[in-house]
């Protein structure tokens, strides 16, 4: 009966939350004992503009590739790192990983690279970035940094002062998972913004949920009204991308064009992508 139900499931609540907890011990302890010059790799995933048939920049992704425990998805260990208070080091790392390859491709191609909440309330974030990027010799221009709305809540002055501080260092803004935070538009019009991400959630359900794809439109026509790009998340369909460039978004990210991966494989994706483009007129999946 109804007594015994909600034990059981209270039990099961604890049982999830030890197995939470432990896994989170494990993450921690594993990175402050890893090496992590070694251990985080980067991913790239092409933004690319349909209409244009190009690749406008590679966004970069964590990895960590633990010998213990395996490889960990950001999603997991970012907020174990901001909490252990090892974020600052690994944004370095991560940086100059990101950036490494950049000057291998063509100029128009640009980097995205995440920053985490903790990052963009550090007082020290542009100072280290800007040490980072002129030892990489990477032109500024080239350079977008992506925040979500909830990484800005904690300290929004700090946070806009920073995102103001890198856009003067000439570096690009975008606002990532858009539509997901606590989507105040006050802050889309106080922040030095370049570019707006429209979260996958509704990327992947505006085909069959009428008011998603109303809010995508809205998003899109938001973004022109401001004179911010637009890019659509978690595109994994040729029909998705028909509609979103039916509702006037034409740069896209997702499975669709291309799983995010290792560096060592890019300029072989370039090149591929580039024939598929000639070959077609637009670009499609490579
Ligand atoms: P994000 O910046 O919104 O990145 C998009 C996420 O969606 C990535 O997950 C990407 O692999 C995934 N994705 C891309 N296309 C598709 C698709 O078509 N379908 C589906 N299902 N997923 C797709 P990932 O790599 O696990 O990263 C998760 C989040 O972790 C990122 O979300 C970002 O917020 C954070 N992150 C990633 N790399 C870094 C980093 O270097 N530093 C910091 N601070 N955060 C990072
Ligand atoms: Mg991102
Ligand atoms: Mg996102
Ligand atoms: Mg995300």
């Amino acid at each position: 009966h109804a007594k015994a139900n909600s034990r059981g499931t209270t039990l099961l609540f604890s049982q999830d939350l030890d197995r939470t907890l432990k896994r989170r011990d494990l993450i921690e302890q594993g990175l402050r004992q890893a090496d992590l010059d070694t251990e985080l790799i980067v991913l790239m995933q092409p933004l690319v503009n349909v209409a244009q048939g190009r690749v406008v920049a590679f966004e970069a992704l964590a990895r960590w590739h633990s010998p213990h425990l395996g490889t960990i998805s950001p999603g997991e260990f970012i907020a174990v790192a901001e909490v252990a208070d090892l974020i600052q080091p690994m944004t370095e790392i991560l940086l100059a990983k990101a950036l490494a390859p950049v000057s291998d491709w063509p100029y128009e191609i640009g980097l995205s690279f995440n920053l985490s909440a903790r990052d963009i309330i550090s007082p020290h974030l542009v100072r280290r970035m800007a040490r980072i990027i002129t030892e990489s010799g990477v032109a500024p221009e080239r350079i977008t940094f992506e925040v979500t709305e909830t990484a800005l809540i904690s300290d929004f002055d700090q946070a806009k002062a920073n995102l103001e501080d890198l856009k003067t260092i000439g570096c690009r803004i975008a606002l990532d998972d858009f539509g997901t935070g606590f989507s105040s538009l006050s802050y889309v019009h106080r922040l030095p913004l370049d570019r707006l991400k429209i979260d996958r959630s509704f990327t992947s359900e505006m085909e069959t949920v009428p008011v998603c794809r109303d809010i995508v439109g809205t998003m899109v026509l938001m973004s022109r009204n401001l004179g911010l790009s637009c890019v659509a998340e978690g595109v994994e369909s040729a029909a998705q991308v028909a509609l979103l460039r039916a509702l006037g978004c034409d740069t896209m990210q997702g499975y669709f064009f291309a799983k995010p991966m290792p560096i060592e494989h890019l300029a072989g994706f370039l090149d591929g992508f580039s024939d598929a483009a000639a070959g077609s007129g637009t670009a499609c999946a490579a």
